[in-house]
């Protein structure tokens, strides 16, 4: 074998990394105007179980009620009526239960997704920002995790971006992977086949 068939790639996602990248772009799936938030939870064997985007609860239109961040009236907020990415992610796991598990989330927990991830049995948190530390509800929300015995931790990424092309496919030059030869004492060059 060359020593192109014989070395792996080294520029590979490592597994926090596509973690949190699955986070980040299942939040591009969101509605939200002001705010897209996406979770991903993973289980010890790094598989992962759930993902979710903040977004209306389902079962009618996205178009129904309000969008904005402020109003007069509370009700003509989006507030009382989004649900978070994390209780979404929680609910669209595809196991039996979170037990032992990890979420990597774009941001710090508020106080009502601290409850679902504390009592779906996650036992470690990974966040990329907490730009809302000081607010009551994610003050609450560390509180009950210490108590609780979830940790939680800031994610430092490797990259800044993580560019997805789809493009790439056709563009890079396929890895090749070496034919065994017809025979051992052929001359004829050998031939080398993409490897799908
Ligand atoms: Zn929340």
């Amino acid at each position: 074998m060359s020593d192109i068939a014989c070395k792996k790639r080294d520029d590979y996602l490592e597994w926090p990394e596509y973690f949190m990248a699955v986070a980040f772009l299942s939040a591009q799936r969101s509605k939200d105007p002001s705010s897209q938030v996406g979770a991903c939870i993973e289980n010890p064997e790094n598989k992962i179980v759930g993902i979710g985007y903040n977004g209306m609860p389902n079962g009618y239109s996205d178009d129904l009620l309000p969008w904005r961040r402020t109003a007069e009236n509370k009700m003509d907020t989006k507030y009382p009526y989004v649900c978070h990415a994390e209780l979404n992610a929680i609910m669209n796991k595809n196991s039996a239960d979170a037990k032992g598990c990890s979420m990597y989330v774009a941001l710090f927990p508020c106080n009502e997704c601290a409850k679902l991830i504390i009592q779906a049995g996650i036992k470690e948190v990974i966040f990329m920002s907490d730009k809302y530390h000081e607010s009551e509800e994610t003050t609450a929300a560390r509180l009950m995790f210490k108590l609780a015995g979830v940790t939680f931790r800031k994610f430092t990424p490797k990259y800044s971006k993580i560019v997805i092309d789809f493009d790439s496919i056709n563009s890079r030059p396929c890895q090749k992977l070496k034919r065994k030869s017809v025979s051992s004492t052929s001359l004829s060059p050998q031939k080398t086949a993409p490897l799908l």
